[in-house]
């Protein structure tokens, strides 16, 4: 029996045989040919048939993960058919009578090579996208039959060095016990994708890791914990079967906890609501009773655009949420863009310390034909729900009294244009920054909420940066000067007649909410599937 220890990022127990992960990315050759136009055959029907594959994983991780999360995949379509890839790839079939596995993986190492030296942060990113697809396209021409088999066997657990979005969402659910990592930060693509698809996973558990393990293994993985252990012995399986049984019970009866107030039992209310990404989140959020949404990223509004969104395009959306939550608060933050969130045609200089950088508030002060915009998307959707509006990355007085001014501009232009709107849209800060929260006294009396971005707060309380995984082990998130900036923002949000949430992941974090409801918070907003097992958290503390 031997443990290891890694990042649990959906918290379940499997117990079952492994499958190693194979990618056939590392056996290409060369090899030289004589039929060139066979050749290009040959890659043509693989490039079919990866086109059909990427079709039918889209249409699977709409279902499953929602728009926003698989147009990921829409891209790589994209990619495939891009004239430059491509005639990369017949050049050197064609002058070099070179297998066509042997052109598409040359062609993938200079193009991702080419993304990854570009200074702007979202080309570097399609780095790994260029490798994603060759991958599929050598995988297509050397075992076009492969993607296809169904063996009909036991579920598995599925261990890798490092999952691609693609891979993740290529995962036959029913077939995948759960999967395991060796490398992967909390932030990465594989984690969030997990947590949306609710497959017991943990991440980041080490090298060494799959050096001891082998395809049939037994193995347990507690994603609550973050533990595997390989070859249990009898009592430790016992142990473990236990705790799977445990969460079996507790997942059918949460789904009775619907309709419930989150309650405690001397009387404590605190509002549950959920985190969104785009329009597409609306349909977990109302499958999981949440009571509204307590952050809508907006910049992925921006993220899935060519260009600017418009403010017509960017009401509709903003619309389609207030009226599909039908009167119930729904928080939507304006941009928070920079950062790890890069979008190409902001122009956004390279900077040293990104995370530290011209991100979210900052960009839309300096630029406020960008903010009003959105600000006037905002307003005007104010007619049709109940709309809080709040703002990322704050700092300082003087941010906050800039960004209300220009929200009082913008009243009083719709105003004069007769459009209608809400008057009493509550308009609120994050409280992500070190500096927010010790000036949180100052910052009340100025809005109508704060809403704390633990994800954010952490990194800068902590100097962490977020992006990083080899800081996991430095990723105190329980810290305690965490826990007081957020204990002092409450004191002073109350004290000035302000209400404060939570949002960030902090807020599903069940070992906390009796310490949060003590502080006297008084909205957690979490990932959908998190809503009910908070619910009964709550339901079951006493604060007297
Ligand atoms: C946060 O920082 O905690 C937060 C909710 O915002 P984001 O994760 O989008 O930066
Ligand atoms: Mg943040």
């Amino acid at each position: 029996m031997e443990k290891f220890k890694g990042k649990g990022v959906y918290g379940a127990v499997a117990i079952g045989s492994v499958s190693v992960f194979k990618r056939g990315d590392t056996q290409v050759r060369r090899e030289h040919i004589d039929d060139i136009q066979a050749e290009f055959a040959r890659l043509e029907a693989a490039k079919e048939l990866a086109v059909e594959q990427l079709g039918e994983i889209y249409e699977k991780a709409l279902k499953e993960v929602g728009e926003t999360h698989a147009q990921i995949f829409e891209v790589h379509m994209m990619m495939l058919e891009d004239d430059d890839y491509n005639e990369s790839i017949a050049n050197l079939i064609e002058t070099q009578a070179v297998n066509a596995e042997y052109a598409v993986a040359s062609t993938a190492d200079n193009f991702s090579a080419m993304f990854a030296a570009m200074d702007d942060a979202y080309m570097q990113a399609r780095a790994a996208d260029v490798k994603d697809i060759s991958n599929r396209l050598i995988a297509c021409l050397t075992d076009p039959g492969a993607a296809k088999s169904d063996d009909g066997g036991e579920k598995m657990i599925v261990c890798a060095d490092d999952l691609a979005p693609s891979e993740t969402v290529s995962l036959d659910k029913d077939r995948v016990l759960a999967f395991v990592t060796a490398f992967g930060s909390s932030n990465s693509h594989t984690a969030i994708l997990a947590r949306n698809m609710n497959i017991p996973a943990v991440i980041s558990v080490g090298e060494e890791f799959l050096k001891s393990i082998k395809d049939g293994d037994k193995i347990i993985v507690d994603g609550h914990t973050g533990e595997i252990i390989v070859s249990p012995d009898a009592e430790t399986e016992k142990k473990y079967a236990e705790k799977r049984a445990e969460d079996e019970r507790k997942k059918a009866l949460l789904q009775e906890l619907k309709g419930k107030d989150n309650v405690t039992l001397d009387g404590t209310r605190v509002n549950i609501y959920a985190n969104i990404g785009g329009v597409d989140g609306i349909g977990g959020v109302l499958a999981n009773d949440a009571g509204g949404i307590g952050l809508f990223r907006s910049e992925f509004l921006y993220l899935e655009s060519e260009d600017y969104p418009t403010e017509e395009q960017q009401f509709l959306a903003y619309r389609k949420v207030l009226e599909s939550m039908a009167g119930k608060t729904v928080i939507i933050r304006t941009l928070d863009i920079g950062a790890d969130k890069q979008i190409d045609y902001f122009d956004l200089d390279k900077e040293d310390n990104p995370a530290l950088g011209f991100r979210a508030i900052r960009i839309c002060l300096t630029r406020p034909e960008i903010f009003r915009t959105q600000l006037r998307a905002l307003y005007r959707a104010s007619a049709y729900g109940k709309l809080g509006i709040m703002f990322p990355m704050i700092t300082s007085v003087s941010e906050v009294e800039q960004i209300l001014a220009v929200c009082e501009e913008v009243k009083a232009e719709l105003k004069g244009e007769g459009i209608p709107f809400d008057e009493k849209v509550e308009t609120g800060i994050m409280i992500e920054t070190p500096a927010a929260a010790v000036i949180s006294d100052m910052l009340a009396p100025l809005v109508d909420f704060f809403s704390v971005g633990t994800n954010d707060l952490t990194q800068y309380t902590l100097a962490i940066d977020r992006q990083n995984a080899k800081l996991e082990p430095f990723c105190d998130t329980h810290h305690e000067a965490i826990l007081r900036l957020i204990e002092m923002s409450a004191q002073n949000a109350h004290k000035h007649g302000a209400w404060i949430g939570i949002c960030g992941e902090l807020a599903a974090d069940t070992t906390l909410t009796e310490r949060f409801l003590r502080m006297g918070i008084d909205e957690l907003s979490v990932s959908a599937p998190f809503v009910l097992p908070l619910r009964e958290k709550v339901r079951s503390l006493d604060l007297k």
